[in-house]
């Protein structure tokens, strides 16, 4: 049951807000069919990420991450954006949201609609859809080489060939971070959905937009480790919540 006092105190939050920056993390995606790395019985208790998703590993011997990314690649191919991802965009369109910061790398933001009215978005861990050699640096796209009948893909060039997305040992994308923290500082409401706040350096986003005077709400199904920077936190089902959060907003209630 999610607490109806702390959904008004949240809208009220995004009524009065004009730079809303929204950071997502694996838990928006949950419900659009991907596992996120927490929660209980999915894919990533099969695959423990700090060996299949590990750049040191990846190094050693990259048929591990295939193992694993050939079924991400099936689950994030077919993934359809859910009711967090299309109210974000909603919020977009509304002239509210500035910005998506995400952990994410499935792309269900853009697939939403987020970005096409103005709002920035910052892939903090890359994304899927593009794959690039670790040794020549040539980018490809998926359809242009196998990565189904092989232990792993190889370049030309003999160096290993890995999705442009970031794994835990290796650097974030160039610039990539430091627009995010921009944001942060700019936002006047920062909405942190779906993390669990464990990875860094993305987790230092809440304690950046606190610091510069943002009203931070968090949506998530269990406690995080900075609960005590959010104004309010929503517990709960993301899709619920964004929903009913919406459905006030949208109604005029007087909040
Ligand atoms: P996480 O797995 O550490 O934490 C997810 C959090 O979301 C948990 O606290 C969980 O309780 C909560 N949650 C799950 N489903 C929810 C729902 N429906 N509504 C509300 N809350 C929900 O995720 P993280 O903090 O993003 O860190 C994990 C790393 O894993 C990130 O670096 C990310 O790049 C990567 N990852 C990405 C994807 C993806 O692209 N969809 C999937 C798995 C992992």
């Amino acid at each position: 049951m999610i607490d109806e006092d702390k959904l008004f105190e949240a809208a009220l939050i995004i009524k009065n807000s004009n730079y809303i920056v929204v950071f997502s993390g694996a838990g928006i995606s949950t419900e659009s069919g991907i596992d996120d790395f927490r929660s209980p019985g999915g894919l990533w208790e099969r695959y423990d990420p700090n060996i299949y998703a590990s750049y040191q590993y990846f190094l050693q011997d990259p048929s591990l991450f295939w193992k694993m990314h050939k079924e991400v690649e099936d689950l994030v191919g077919t993934a359809e954006p859910n009711q967090s991802h299309l109210t974000i965009a909603e919020l977009e369109r509304m002239g509210k949201v500035k910005a998506v910061i995400t952990q994410n790398i499935d792309m269900l933001h853009q697939k939403a609609g987020s970005g096409k009215n103005g709002a920035k978005i910052y892939q903090l861990h890359g994304e899927y859809g593009k794959l690039h050699c670790i040794k020549c640096n040539m980018e490809f796209k998926y359809d242009e080489i196998d990565t189904k009948n092989v232990e792993y893909p190889v370049c030309e060039c003999s160096g290993y060939i890995k999705p442009k997305v970031i794994l835990f040992g290796e650097s974030l994308p160039h610039g990539v971070l430091e627009g995010a923290m921009n944001e942060c500082t700019n936002a006047d409401c920062l909405i942190v959905v779906g993390s669990s706040l464990l990875v860094s350096p993305a987790n230092f986003m809440p304690s950046i937009a606190k610091q510069y005077g943002a009203k931070l709400i968090f949506i998530n199904r269990e406690n995080t480790i900075m609960d005590d920077l959010a104004d309010v936190f929503l517990k709960g089902s993301a899709g619920e919540i964004f929903t009913q959060l919406l459905k006030i907003i949208k109604l005029n209630i007087k909040v």
